[in-house]
């Protein structure tokens, strides 16, 4: 049964028929093999005497010269003309360049072509663009694969021969005995006539499946964020669907202060405007700008938090040091990854690097050792990684949670550690790129995430109730 509307055509795409479709029809749709026919053949130039008009108000015809009798233009006829003709042209391109991208495994198209004359017909554009070369005359003898851009493309060439299926009677052909009626042969003459067997094509090798989501570029936040729940990072990351403000928080209007992240960035705002060599508490009262419905408890938590660290002795050490940078960018890349973040104190000297980072975690019942190696091993040697790309020789990375400012962990790497280091951050790549993204409900993940009775029942999920709330106790800072 043909296909009489095109609904039926699409219905039919995957079925394992020939399908004879106009360009237009074929829109759209897409089949393992298509060919593509009489690509040869050559659109007539608009007719002399045509009344020739653009959509920008340009017109043009032709009129008899009242002196010579001769037609010749009138108005901007040779200009729209010209401007049609490429309009037409840009057209065709755009119509076969859909004919063309219809396959998926097989591509075949064929046509005749005057190689004397300028060609504008579809196959001509299609071999310039090959550009075959000598390759073109080997073609006549036999097919020629040819090798273009990473696709591969069988040329075969037959030549038109003067005379070549054109018979001339000898002589006064005699009257033909009227032949016997009999059923019309659809294929003895391609017994008797055989055609050239057709070129063995290489076998087609199945593409890798794509992953469902190839990793570009990584922030450290986003590190964390699938570490804490894949699920949730997908939702955000992937789907872009929007965080949800928690509840109870200052820029939702209601009465319920600052949610742990909050306090956590009012402090690194804070911090990010201390003089890191005479190390000082800003002006506090700047937190209620930026969080008007902060209590005078908490801007007097987020007040402690960054006089910990200016009383603290890694303070002093700091100040003790020449060219300290603080809110440091850095990008590098790995793995076809790029990592980009930022350090909230930086510095090099000697060929080591020092990178400071201020912790705003409530700690609870857990040391900052416990901390570091639970929840910031990945951020730790991003930062690591960083130093030794802008070309330390070893890399002090020191986590100061302004909860416990004296309890500093301090790490120190070499260059020896960066197979290591890149083996942990291609691994956690690859987690990324493995196409797994489950949920792993805990309070602190599903805290404002978007997907909360969304798409996920979060902590309500069978056999997956929340967490342990030390999680929460372990809040990340904002950094
Ligand atoms: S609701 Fe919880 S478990 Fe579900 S995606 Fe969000 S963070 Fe993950």
């Amino acid at each position: 049964m043909g296909a009489r509307e095109l609904e039926a055509v699409a219905e039919e795409e995957g079925t394992d028929a020939v399908r004879l479709l106009t360009i237009h029809a074929a829109k759209g749709l897409e089949f393992k093999v298509v060919i593509v026919a009489d690509a040869g053949r050559d659109r007539p130039a608009p007719a002399a005497d045509e009344i020739l008009a653009l959509s920008d108000g340009r017109f043009g015809f032709k009129v008899a010269d009242p002196y010579t009798s001769k037609r010749r233009g009138a108005f901007a006829y040779e200009e729209v003309r010209a401007a049609r003709e490429a309009e037409d042209r840009a057209e065709r391109l755009r119509l076969y360049y859909v004919a063309m991208t219809r396959a998926i495994d097989r591509l075949i198209v064929s046509g005749a072509l005057d190689p004397e004359k300028e060609d504008e017909t579809p196959i001509g554009w299609v071999l310039r663009r090959v550009e075959p070369g000598a390759e073109l005359a080997r073609a006549a003898e036999a097919p020629v694969e040819l090798e273009r851009g990473g696709a591969r493309l069988l040329l075969r060439l037959e030549r038109y021969e003067p005379g070549e299926g054109v018979e001339e009677p000898e002589s006064e052909p005699a009257e033909a005995e009227p032949a016997e009626l009999q059923q019309l042969s659809l294929f003895d003459s391609a017994a008797g006539d055989a055609a050239p067997p057709a070129p063995v094509l290489p076998t087609l090798e199945s593409l890798p499946v794509p992953p469902l989501y190839d990793v570009r570029s990584l922030s450290y936040s986003a590190i964390s964020l699938f570490e804490r729940c894949s699920y949730r990072f997908f939702a955000e990351r992937v789907a872009g669907m929007r965080e949800r403000r928690p509840a109870g928080t200052a820029s939702g209007g209601r009465d319920g202060g600052l949610v742990a992240t909050e306090i956590g960035d009012a402090a690194h705002r804070l911090l990010e405007q201390v003089d890191l060599a005479a190390p000082a508490v800003p002006e506090v009262e700047q937190v209620s700008s930026w969080y008007p419905a902060a209590t005078s408890e908490e801007i007097e938590r987020v007040r402690s938090l960054v006089a910990a660290y200016c009383d603290s002795a890694l303070a002093a050490r700091i100040a003790g040091l020449a060219e300290v940078r603080a809110e440091r960018p850095f990008t590098f890349e790995h793995d076809g990854v790029l990592f980009h973040g930022f350090l909230d104190v930086f510095h090099a000297a000697e060929g080591r690097g020092l990178v400071v980072d201020y912790k705003t975690n409530v700690l609870g019942e857990r040391t900052p050792a416990e901390v570091v190696d639970g929840e910031y091993g990945i951020q730790r040697l991003v930062y690591a990684l960083a130093c030794f790309r802008a070309g330390s020789a070893d890399v002090e990375v020191a986590y100061q949670f302004l909860e416990r400012p004296e309890d500093v962990v301090a790490a120190v790497f070499t260059r020896d550690d960066i197979p290591t280091l890149e083996q942990e951050l291609s691994a956690a790549i690859a987690r990324i790129r493995s196409g797994v993204f489950e949920p792993t409900p805990s309070e602190l993940a599903c805290s404002g995430c978007p997907a909360l009775d969304v798409i996920c029942a979060g902590p309500r999920l069978p056999g997956r109730g929340p967490r342990p709330a030390r999680e929460l106790a372990a809040a990340p800072s904002a950094a």
